[in-house]
């Protein structure tokens, strides 16, 4: 089959021929109906290097797929060939307290992990060729009746990750409530409808781009403000002068945090989800009084099956564009430039 591989730190990956994958006891190989292509995939090819995770090339980049079953291993039950069904895609060791309640991303055993702190697509072989091997049955999600794998694909990643941070701070966002969406690219976009979709909450996306700002209200968004000086101040008029009860930073860069500090109202949240590797200032002095500052990490598995559902029923629909694999590298192109339209989801 064919595959789109990272062959070595600080290098474009390339579409390489390698043998079909084949299902061991517990294991199932997915052929893939769509490979999300995620803004984290660009720091592996272009920052990482010897050192920064615990794995390294070679491996198939795609951590975000959805496709259908083709073929079980050995003992693997509940499961049918056809099916489809989305990857969950950290995948931890299965039996630490963290993996046991479907919390892979928070793993605490890595050692025991197929890869430590990591999964298909971040060490192992993603979702960017034909098939992907599943090492567990357990990550293996089916999918809800009308829901199909390639808009099923970015929900594993840019659907799950901002639901987590969402539905961690629900009982901050009842009706009155302000949430603050710092980004409205890939997840922020999907962040904005799942506040929506989950929450009375009145939304405010903030961005440096116009056309971002203009997806940010056909999501849903209540009022948009454009980054710069002044946008904390706007945050802080449109909310009584209170400030937002939780803002969501899908950057996380020096200039959004401070932002999100001067935004939050006093026991506020203030959510890091951006890897943009920006710091904060925290003293008795610098946040409002019991604001909590938080990162956050991908979703669990549960959680992984509410995004489905709100998927399934229209509730959430992430703004995708399809790539064929063989264009796979104009998709990461276009993200690097900013002229991608939403997710970019390749279709082996
Ligand atoms: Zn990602
Ligand atoms: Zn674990």
């Amino acid at each position: 089959m064919r595959a789109l591989r990272l062959r070595e730190w600080k290098s474009e990956p390339e579409l390489v021929e390698v043998p079909d994958p084949t299902p061991g006891p517990g294991q199932v190989v997915v052929r893939i109906g769509g490979a999300g292509a995620c803004h984290s995939d660009l720091h592996l090819m272009d920052e990482f290097e010897p050192g920064v995770m615990p794995w390294n090339p070679p491996f198939t980049l795609g951590h975000e797929n959805a496709g259908w079953v083709h073929a079980l291993g050995d003992g693997v039950t509940g499961l049918s060939v056809g099916q489809p069904v989305a990857v969950f895609g950290a995948w931890g060791c299965g039996t630490c307290a963290r993996c046991r309640v479907g919390v892979d991303p928070y793993c605490e055993n890595p050692a025991g992990a197929p890869v430590p702190s990591g999964g298909g697509g971040l060490g192992l072989d993603g979702g960017m060729a034909e098939f992907e091997l599943v090492p567990d049955a357990r990550h293996v999600v089916p999918l809800p009746e009308g829901l199909d794998p390639v808009d099923a694909a970015p929900l594993t990643d840019a659907g799950l990750t901002p639901y987590h941070a969402v539905r961690r701070s629900w009982a901050k966002l009842p009706p009155g409530s302000t949430a603050v969406v710092i980004g409205v690219g890939g997840l922020g976009h999907v962040g904005v409808q799942i506040l929506k979709a989950t929450t009375a909450a009145r939304v405010i996306a903030v961005d440096t781009r116009a056309e971002a700002l203009r997806l940010a209200e056909e999501c849903g968004a209540d009022r948009t403000v454009m980054s710069g000086p002044t946008a904390a101040e706007e945050i802080r008029q449109a909310t009584g002068g209170r400030g937002a009860d939780v803002v969501l930073d899908f950057v996380g860069a020096d200039a959004t945090l401070a932002l999100g500090v001067a935004a939050a109202r006093t026991v506020g949240d203030l959510t890091i989800v951006g890897i943009g590797g920006g710091t904060v200032a925290v003293s008795f002095f610098s946040v409002p009084y019991e604001v909590s500052i938080a990162t956050t990490y991908w979703g669990s598995r549960p959680e992984l099956v509410e995004v489905l559902d709100l998927g399934a029923r229209g509730l959430i629909r992430p703004r995708t564009t399809t790539f064929a694999l063989d264009d796979a590298l104009d998709a990461y192109r276009q993200m690097r430039d900013g002229t991608l339209d939403g997710r970019a989801v390749i279709v082996p």
